[in-house]
């Protein structure tokens, strides 16, 4: 694991790979493998709340409004499925 700078205790959760040299959530690496692209303004929610479940029956493409509703309801104080969270890089080849 290699850390870089203001890393984040909770974004350590989340499972980044290098596909083609790019940096990728693995979330959103197995989103795309079965529906394409992510459109940029959307984004991938968990939907049991476990930033580490990334089976794709897991992952629901959400607004950012749709969102935030979704965990106000849950009240779920984490902060999961933000692109800007990650601060660690996890190397898997
Ligand atoms: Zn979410």
């Amino acid at each position: 694991m290699e850390k870089i700078k203001g890393t984040n205790q909770r974004a350590k959760e989340y499972k980044i790979i290098i596909v083609n040299g790019k940096k990728i959530y693995e979330y959103q690496h197995i989103w795309e493998k079965h529906h394409g692209k992510k459109p940029k303004e959307m984004m991938i929610h968990h939907i049991n709340y476990n930033k580490k479940d990334n089976r794709i029956e897991n992952l629901m493409l959400v607004n950012r409004k749709e969102h935030g509703k979704l965990h106000r309801k849950e009240n779920k104080k984490i902060i999961h499925c933000r692109e800007d969270a990650y601060k660690v890089i996890l190397l898997t080849g």
